[in-house]
């Protein structure tokens, strides 16, 4: 993979260029968090090297988004397909790996056309980050990106090191910025950072991530479903902030009129109550307990056949939400302990 060298005059041009004439969200910084947001001048764009506490699988997978309309004068409906051209920045690698996870689920069997198509007209533009308290990628394997993106910048101390993932990155950065080749000491310094964030893990999984599977097949039964389910609210927070969780639920609406009727999805969570709650009332996962048990398998078990890896990708966005401390590398470790002894 080529890499660039950009200083920061180019850096600023090449974001000038993005604003005027993409769609462009990036990180910045709201009351002090680095948030993704639309970026609407060079200024506001904020690389943060912590991860924000939502992911950016919005702007792929929105919370709510329009899929048919029907005339309910003459029958007919007509599919709706939003996607507009857009340039997503400041993706950590842990959220290129879970683009990656989203992109497979939702081109598995007949492919979701909304999903595809919005994926097919955004572009990807990777920044490297620093771990939190929160944060366990080493012990995923995704703490680095080696493709997945189009474009992936490296800030080094005099400019930023890029990587080129595809050609329609490296058209969109000689357009607008004026790159050199990176030389020996900016590949330097890019490892040394590395290094860097390598030892700042606080938190790790203590087994292969090959083992996880296993572990949790013989974890079934384990008291630590109860103990974390009474804790629980079952508030969903966890799913939504979550990059790799892709569960929605389909509605239709009328207008007032009674013209037109919508169908449309919404984000939906397996940790909400009502979520395997069918017909007649029946609920096939009534507890917390069974709801999170479900979750937690959901990522390190259910997934990694069909899609061939775990889906979980190490961002501690779930842990860092939980407003009652439920904390995925405590759960995973003590059911890693116990499978052990
Ligand atoms: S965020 Fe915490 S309290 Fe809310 S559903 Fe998830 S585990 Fe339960
Ligand atoms: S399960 Fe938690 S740590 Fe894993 S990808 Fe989802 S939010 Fe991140």
């Amino acid at each position: 993979m080529a890499g660039y060298f950009v200083d920061r005059r180019g850096f600023r041009s090449f974001v000038k260029g993005l604003v005027e004439r993409y769609l462009l969200y990036g990180t910045t910084l709201q009351e002090g968090f680095p948030v993704f947001k639309k970026i609407e001048t060079p200024e506001e764009l904020v690389l943060s090297s912590t991860p924000t506490h939502l992911s950016p699988k919005e702007f792929l997978f929105p919370p709510e988004e329009l899929l048919l309309r029907f005339s309910l004068e003459d029958g007919r409906g007509e599919p709706v397909v939003d996607a507009p051209e857009q340039v997503l920045m400041g993706l950590h690698p842990c959220d290129i790996h879970a683009i990656g996870l989203l992109d497979r689920v939702f081109s598995h069997g007949t492919g979701d056309v909304n999903y595809i198509e919005r994926r097919r007209r955004t572009i990807l533009i990777g920044t490297e980050c620093l771990p939190d308290e929160y944060c366990f990628c080493h012990s995923m394997g995704t703490m680095d990106a080696e493709e997945g993106f189009d474009l992936f910048f490296h800030e080094l101390k005099r400019g930023y090191l890029v990587r080129v993932g595809t050609e329609r990155g490296r058209r969109l950065l000689e357009r607008y910025s004026k790159p050199a080749r990176a030389d020996r000491t900016h590949l330097e310094e890019m490892r040394t950072h590395r290094e860097k964030k390598l030892e700042s893990f606080v938190r790790s999984i203590y087994a292969r991530r090959e083992e996880l599977p296993l572990v949790y097949a013989g974890s079934y039964e384990h008291p630590v479903w109860e103990r974390i389910g009474s804790r629980c609210y079952g508030c969903g927070s966890c799913n939504h902030v979550c990059p790799t969780c892709y569960c929605f639920d389909i509605r239709d609406d009328v207008t007032l009129d009674l013209k037109e009727a919508h169908r449309y999805r919404v984000w939906d969570g397996c940790t909400l109550e009502d979520f395997a709650k069918v017909a007649g009332g029946h609920n096939f996962r009534r507890h917390r307990s069974e709801r999170l048990r479900h979750r937690f398998n959901r990522k390190f078990r259910y997934l990694a056949d069909r899609f061939d890896g775990l889906f979980c990708v190490g961002c501690g966005r779930c842990s860092r939400t939980c407003l009652v401390g439920i904390n995925i590398t405590d759960v995973t470790n003590e059911l890693i302990r116990d499978a052990r002894s």
